[in-house]
């Protein structure tokens, strides 16, 4: 039950600025926008939608969500620097609603050895970047950067220096994962005691996850007085990750009894929001993970089964419902309409554009020939594939390959990129994939390094569509690639493309 007096807490989704940073989970324009407005129906408050001056594909991306994402606000981050604010600024400036997002770190090791700043310069930096930020909008935010190993009297005088100037919202992040809960409360508590200005700004955490602790620091800011909390979907983040969206949300509404906070979230949307980010990242989360896993709500035990079968809230304290897991797996067939497939996409968190929906329902068609039943699995795919190509891309064409055991493969491959084609025939590798592989380096000239490559199925059955995850590795970044076929090495080549794709717009973002 909820009651009436609970506080709101204010939630912040970092999953499209500190998630991408996640090692190989960067994404491209028309996915960030597909999360941006999955976001929305989500009932998250404050998307932070990246940190602009980082690279024009940061810029565009905020750009873009600025001028078509409405109902929720939207932040850009920036460093106390004037021409990071004002880039923020220009990205943001079409919001509905748009929150800056400036930071400066403030303990020792980060003043001494990054910044090489003093106290004052410190304090001093501050002010100048929430005041010029206040002079585009009123809603800015401030964060000292490893806020948790800074010696608590300067956090205090930082933060009243930043209110001061005009910061409406103070964040204190755990930067490097270091703080633990009964630590994070006291922070906070001490900031509300000490800071005479704080009840003029929300206060804010951002707690990563090193420790396993993310979630239960957030909570135990929120119990000390904190307003808002950071933190992405699937707690997907660089290292061990950010504070889960998920956990926290489902901690405060089932736990509202002893926190009396709750949020604006649409809880229902849980389980279609993770899925979509594990969808656009290629990043999937473990079975026993709580509230989106797929076993977060399977009762194994027989006594267990036995007392869910008297009274279900004798072992379950939250209804797999109330997150959004369906009770079956609506299964589409040859029969099924346009309308039909709207509608399950739709359910599933997306949101297709006509033209998009026409081609996603041609190669739907085609997919209900080859096989019988079309489950949730196929419809992402099919829906993915969609939003991860682009027409200037390397697509593929056909593939011929001959070979067997001990022999080296006769490999003839073409590709197309936008208009223009291009084939290779070569005698090489080990094995069809391996041949491919090699072929696709010789014609899109970007040669790679393999790190990963794992192969699964989608759904059930013999005819069940073969998906392949490949990370590669270029210039020393990493990049995934994701491809879907009912045949496994057509489906290793288009997941091979994919990301020589991502390369390649990578490298445009650079120039
Ligand atoms: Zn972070």
């Amino acid at each position: 039950m909820t009651d009436t007096t609970s506080r709101n807490i204010v939630i912040f989704d970092t999953t499209l600025r500190d998630g991408e940073q996640s090692p190989g989970a960067s994404m491209n324009l028309a996915e960030k926008m597909e999360l941006a407005a999955a976001l929305v129906d989500l009932g998250v408050d404050v998307i932070e939608a990246g940190f602009p001056v980082s690279s024009p594909g940061d810029f565009q991306a905020v750009a873009e969500i600025s001028k078509n994402i409405r109902g929720s606000v939207i932040c850009g981050l920036a460093r106390c620097r004037t021409d990071d604010i004002d880039r923020a600024w220009e990205a943001l400036k079409h919001a509905e609603q748009a929150r800056i997002h400036v930071f400066l770190a403030t303990s020792a090791v980060h003043r001494e050895k990054k910044l090489e700043m003093d106290k004052e310069e410190v304090i001093r930096g501050a002010v100048e970047g929430v005041k010029r930020a206040a002079g585009y909008t009123d809603d800015v935010e401030f964060s000292p950067e490893d806020a948790s190993r800074t010696e608590t009297d300067f956090l205090c005088e930082v933060v009243e220096a930043a209110i001061a100037a005009g910061a409406t919202t103070v964040n204190i992040p755990d930067t490097v994962g270091y703080a633990t809960p009964q630590h994070m409360g006291k922070v906070i508590s001490t900031l509300r005691n000490r800071v005479p200005n704080i009840d003029k700004a929300v206060i804010s955490v951002h707690c990563h996850n090193d420790l396993g602790l993310a979630v239960a620091n957030s909570l135990a800011a929120v119990e000390a007085g904190a307003g808002q909390v950071e933190c992405t979907v699937n707690g997907l983040g660089e290292r061990a990750g950010n504070c889960s969206l998920e956990e926290i949300v489902m901690a405060l509404k089932t736990r509202n009894d002893y926190y009396h906070a709750d949020t604006q979230i649409v809880t229902r949307r849980l389980v279609p929001s993770s899925r979509l980010v594990a969808n656009i990242t290629g990043i999937q989360v473990q079975r026993n993970k709580a509230i989106v896993g797929r076993n977060a709500f399977a009762h194994e035990a027989g006594i267990h089964q036995a007392g869910m079968l008297k009274e279900r809230t004798t072992y379950e304290i939250m209804r797999p419902e109330d997150v959004g897991f369906a009770k079956t797996d609506l299964v589409l067939g040859k029969h099924s309409g346009r309308a039909a497939l709207a509608n399950r996409a739709k359910e599933m968190g997306y949101h297709l554009e006509n033209e998009q929906l026409n081609a996603v329902f041609g190669q739907f068609k085609v997919l209900a020939d080859k096989k019988k039943e079309i489950y949730d699995g196929d419809v992402a795919a099919l829906i993915e594939q969609q939003i991860h190509t682009g027409s200037e891309h390397w697509s593929l064409v056909s593939y011929h390959v001959v070979t067997g055991s001990g022999e080296t493969p006769e490999v003839t491959l073409n590709l197309a990129r936008g208009d223009e084609r291009f084939s290779t025939t070569m005698s090489a590798g080990d094995g069809p994939i391996d041949a491919i592989f090699l072929a696709i380096e010789e014609i899109t000239g970007y040669t790679v390094v393999c790190k990963d490559f794992n192969v699964h199925s989608v759904t059930v059955g013999k005819d069940a569509q073969g998906e392949v995850m490949v990370q590669v590795e270029y210039n020393d970044l990493l990049y995934r690639g994701r491809g879907i076929s009912t045949d496994s090495v057509e489906a290793s080549a288009m997941a091979f493309l994919n990301a020589i794709n991502r390369i390649a717009t990578s490298m445009a973002d650079i120039k």
